[in-house]
């Protein structure tokens, strides 16, 4: 573990979209219930102040009392991320602007309040686009969603930190990644995440299982690729960006962001550690915790055993149960899983990041 605990937390797995790709909708359709504020706040209670909370993968602007949550952990100073399918990001915003209860929280400067500045311990919105136009309506089944998406984030890029992650899957295209990247690009978003996509099979799960008895893996019920298709199309795909900057002077006619030079916007690659002779680990074991959608700590969102419920025991105390720390024991003596191989969480275990 870091100084800082990194948390991601799985608030409920309730979603307002039915990706075709989804790799959890079944796992979702066996629980989708939304957890009650009492519950969420006496987990909130139970971490200590040096926590980061990342709410990823289901949609957190979905919960209804979302801006009471938030509003919790400024009062904490708790830091906190979201990842998020976008379609509510405008309907949050406008509740945040229009909410006077934000008005409680100290005047960030002379001349009055900028609410959602005033969510200052709110330090980055992650979300998720795998294509550009009508193809991510399509993957996503919502005909107006990229237009939409297209409206809003602009509009937040000067307020708050956005990072836009794509799953670099073999289907879609190289003309469709370099339109995103080059749009990404003229709005001045600041990073691009491309994400390695996890590919495993039954059998992987198997022999998995295998190696920890006790070991509960949710399945994306999805059929494994053959492994050296995904990295060389990850490869190409990689090459083809490098191009692009290398290569095309137009990208140099966009403005410069500030005295001394064009900044362009970084590119970072889930999991690096594949495409290099690293010693791999995992960070999600290493340096982060998870707390499921029952509040239960828990290990990853593939391995799904859990442990004490933090909203009745403290994180501190919950991450000394001899249960859980022999359980994550086997896990990294076992490493890497069979299903862990292409796993986005892998890091080097040699570097400090
Ligand atoms: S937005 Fe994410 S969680 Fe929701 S259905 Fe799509 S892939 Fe699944
Ligand atoms: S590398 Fe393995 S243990 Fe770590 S998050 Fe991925 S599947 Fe879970």
């Amino acid at each position: 573990m870091t100084d800082k605990y990194i948390i991601n937390w799985e608030l409920s797995l309730a979603c307002n979209l039915d990706c075709s790709f989804c790799s959890q909708k079944e796992r979702r359709n066996l629980n989708n219930k939304i957890p009650s504020l009492e519950n969420i706040y006496q987990i909130i209670d139970n971490l200590p102040n040096n926590t980061h909370i990342s709410f990823l993968w289901w949609e957190t602007l979905m919960l209804p009392n979302i801006i009471d949550i938030f509003k919790k952990l400024e009062e904490r100073w708790i830091s906190y991320e979201i990842t998020t399918n976008g379609i509510l990001l405008d309907k949050f915003f406008g509740v945040v602007m229009n909410n006077p209860t934000l008005n409680s929280l100290p005047k960030i400067r002379e001349g009055g309040y900028n609410k959602i500045e005033q969510l200052k311990h709110l330090t980055q919105i992650n979300i998720s686009i795998d294509w550009y136009g009508d193809f991510h309506d399509i993957s996503r089944w919502k005909k107006w969603l990229f237009n939409k998406l297209k409206k809003v984030i602009p509009e937040l890029i000067n307020i708050k930190n956005i990072t836009i992650s794509t799953v670099i899957s073999p289907n879609l295209t190289n003309e469709n990644i370099v339109k995103l990247h080059l749009w990404l690009n003229s709005i001045w978003i600041k990073e691009h995440k491309l994400i390695y996509m996890m590919n495993f099979s039954k059998i992987d799960v198997e022999n998995s299982k295998n190696k920890i008895k006790e070991l509960k893996i949710w399945l994306p019920g999805s059929e494994k690729l053959d492994n050296n298709v995904l990295k060389n199309n990850f490869l190409e795909k990689l090459s083809l960006l490098k191009n692009l900057w290398n290569n095309n002077p137009s990208l140099y006619s966009f403005p410069k962001i500030r005295e001394g030079g064009y900044k362009k916007i970084q590119i970072t690659i889930e999991p690096i550690a594949l495409f290099k002779k690293w010693k791999i680990s995992c960070k999600q074991l290493d340096k982060q915790l998870r707390i499921d959608e029952n509040g239960k700590l828990s290990i990853c969102e593939f391995i799904t055993n859990n442990f004490d419920d933090i909203s009745k025991i403290k994180l501190n105390d919950a991450i000394k149960n001899n249960d859980f720390i022999e359980f994550k024991k086997a896990i990294k003596s076992n490493f890497p899983l069979d299903i862990c191989k292409t796993c986005c969480k892998l890091y080097n275990e040699n570097s400090s990041n």
